[in-house]
């Protein structure tokens, strides 16, 4: 028996579900999990966790891992071996780019894995395929809110840590079901909430927890948190509260942009929230009696039509309160996936390089062309969302995944699915063989967490390592290495030895991780980015000014001229989110015993009001139908909704996917599905 085998190992280790980031050492002996023990200096999360870190980690040994490539043969898959796996997808990707060229091909990164395999699944279309055409799962859930940010302060991240959250004097959460999808961060914030006065707002449709011990549970019509904050600012201005100092000395454009809010006043959002004049007075004078707000975001506020301009709203609120800068204000963004601010951070990304530089900056481009020793193209590549539609089109023949389910997380899964009918190359790379990876041609093995060497970027965008708990099961591999022996098929020898090479390289090309190198990220050290070359990085954003030419944000004029009705037909309005012990399609947390056996089953909440109306009660069986399809559930009724709302939890092990009722209509700014804009009718199948 190896030395493994024989005792206890700790091993550091960074949590794979959410994006808080909390870091902890793992115990194992052989290959059981024995312990999760987090550690004062967990930047994070200090000596907290939640219950998917703690107990969400038995998917690890589960005996549905892969454990072999599998290759199809007519209509079942066969275990083959690496070499024939990696010679076949070699010769299938260069048949397609010689017949149809580079940009019939797509490739979709994980948010699960790490940011050196996010940055060689970029490398890998860009150097060795030659195509922007990559994408990654931020597509699905906070690209409007980086778009938001970016319009006004230059930066995709959350402005300060989870400590500037604590600090701040009032807490204001939009969407952001923050106890149940980002456990830790919300424990924080009770805290501050229950010991030290703060404040907390939290705006959402549904009473979970945070709503329930907020000092304001505020309820508008879904979609329409555009509106109030628009009006909520603008009736700052009117009143004189704005924070002229701050507006003066840091932000252009402020005569353009209070004109453009002449639209929101108090009765047009009155009519459109459904929220009263008297609230929004009351939210606005209270922003701007405190001296430091910060706030949290998330899905709710994201995967709406007007998602990016509903972020937008949010930063221009915070800067004409002067609420940028200073410990204890900013713009949160809350980030679902352990990785999906690094996925995209490191490149896998249409538009961006590594860092966020424009594929279409002919001096960023340049580089990673010498670099590289290739010619990239300077236009940006398809999305997620345009790859499916170029599939359906005809235009995209090939398609690579890493570490997602797409045909399960994607809106409109009839359509995707669809659309996987007609790939000519279809690869799928995971831990299990997922419903995505059963349209596959090729499925790869790939490994979890614990069993390879990274890093991962939080919400707080820290960068922190994690080191190998466990050897991978059978012959299933990192990640890096299985893009690694791709790209060194199609005659491209990266010839990296550890991940801490592949973030050299990247720190060397991407001036915002100049510094970031393995030795400053030992153990629990971390760093946040920017990281300055001498190593220094950034805890709080824009101390020094915001990052534009004449180092001043932007304040955006929007727009709002949608109806988010539901109509005759389709009289109920789905909501959705996660549960605290699911984890998205649940494919880990579905495969996690401690888990299972406290929440098995998903179910649909339904108001008293409307049980009442349509007769129904608690365990009833319903079906749901909408534009795109059905889906069918258990009832549970709960005064969580109100009305004509229902929620659905997506956390479901595949059964009554959410995704079976969402359509292809998508924010107009960046393609994020609109999930969360579900009209559907109701069909009883049994009363009780
Ligand atoms: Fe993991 Fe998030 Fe829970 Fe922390 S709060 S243990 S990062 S799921």
């Amino acid at each position: 028996a190896s030395m493994r085998e024989e005792r206890i190992e700790k091993t550091k280790t960074v949590c794979t579900y959410c994006g808080v980031g909390c870091t902890f050492n793992v115990w194992t002996k052989d290959r059981k999990i024995l312990k999760v023990e987090p550690q004062q200096d967990s930047p994070a999360n200090g000596i907290s966790t939640c219950v998917k870190g703690k107990f969400g980690w038995d998917y690890v040994n589960s005996d549905e891992r892969l454990t072999k490539p599998l290759i199809r043969r007519g209509d079942h898959f066969e275990e083959t071996d690496w070499d024939e796996a990696i010679s076949y997808i070699a010769k299938r990707f260069t048949a397609i780019k010689h017949q149809h060229g580079s940009d019939a091909l797509g490739f979709i990164s994980s948010s699960k894995a790490t940011n050196e395999e996010s940055y060689l699944m970029q490398k890998l279309a860009r150097q060795v395929i030659g195509t922007n055409n990559i994408d990654n799962c931020s597509r699905y859930c906070q690209s409007p809110a980086t778009k938001g940010l970016f319009r006004t302060v230059g930066h995709g991240g959350d402005s300060g840590s989870i400590d500037d959250i604590a600090e701040a004097d009032l807490v204001i959460t939009i969407g952001s079901n923050t106890a149940e999808s980002h456990p830790v961060l919300a424990s924080r914030i009770k805290r501050s909430h229950k010991l030290f006065g703060q404040k907390l707002f939290v705006f959402d449709l549904r009473k979970h927890e945070m709503a329930e011990r907020a000092d304001r549970f505020i309820q508008p019509k879904s979609g329409t948190d555009l509106v109030w904050l628009s009006a909520v600012t603008k009736y700052i201005i009117d009143q004189g509260w704005e924070n002229r100092a701050f507006l003066y000395k840091w932000v252009n454009d402020f005569e353009a942009y209070k004109k453009s809010l002449d639209k929101f006043t108090l009765e047009f959002a009155e009519k459109t929230t459904g929220l009263s004049a008297k609230t929004m007075k009351e939210i606005a004078k209270e922003i701007a009696s405190v001296d430091k707000v910060a706030i949290c975001w998330a899905m709710g506020v994201t995967q709406h039509q007007l998602g990016s301009d509903t972020s937008t709203a949010i930063s221009n609120l915070l800067l004409v309160t002067g609420n940028y800068m200073r410990n204890g204000t900013g713009a949160y963004p809350l980030r679902g996936h352990n990785n999906v601010q690094g996925c995209s951070d490191f490149g896998s990304m249409p538009n961006f390089f590594p860092g966020y530089e424009k594929v279409s900056d002919n001096d960023a481009r340049k580089r990673y062309e010498d670099a590289w020793n290739v010619k990239i193209p300077g236009e940006p590549g398809k999305d997620n969302h345009q790859m499916i539609h170029a599939i359906h089109e005809g235009n995209l023949h090939g398609l690579y995944v890493i570490g997602e389910d797409t045909g399960i997380v994607d809106s409109n899964i009839n359509y995707v699915t669809d659309a996987f009918k007609k790939l000519d190359l279809f690869i799928v790379q995971d831990l299990f063989l997922t419903k995505t990876a059963e349209y596959a041609d090729v499925v790869l093995p790939a490994v979890p967490s614990l069993e390879k060497e990274g890093t991962f970027t939080s919400t707080e965008r820290r960068i922190q390592r994690l080191y190998q708990a466990l050897d991978p099961v059978g012959d299933s591999k990192p990640d890096w290495q299985i893009l690694m022996e791709i790209a060194k098929e199609l005659g491209y020898d990266w010839g990296y030895t550890h991940p801490s090479e592949i973030m050299d390289e990247s720190a060397k090309l991407a001036p915002m991780f100049a510094g970031v190198n393995y030795d400053l990220l030992t153990g629990y050290q971390s760093l946040q980015w920017p990281v300055a070359a001498d190593g220094t990085d950034t805890p709080l954003l824009y101390t020094d000014g915001f990052p534009f030419e004449d180092k001043k944000a932007i304040l955006y004029p929007l727009d709002f001229n949608l109806e988010y009705e539901t109509n005759e037909e389709y009289d109920l309005h789905v909501n959705n989110g996660r549960l605290l012990e699911h984890f998205h399609e649940g494919n880990m947390t579905y495969k996690s015993e401690g888990i299972t056996r406290k929440t098995p089953n998903s179910f649909i909440e339904v108001s008293p009001e409307l049980a009442k109306e349509r007769g129904i009660e608690e365990g009833a069986k319903v079906k749901l139908i909408s534009e795109a399809g059905y889906a069918t559930g258990i009832v549970h009724i709960t005064d969580r909704v109100n009305g004509k709302e229902l929620y659905l939890p997506l956390n479901d092990n595949g059964k009554s996917a959410v995704n079976y009722l969402t359509d292809n209509s998508v924010d107009k700014d960046t393609n994020t599905p609109a999930y969360k804009e579900i009209a559907v009718r109701m069909q009883v199948l049994k009363k009780k």
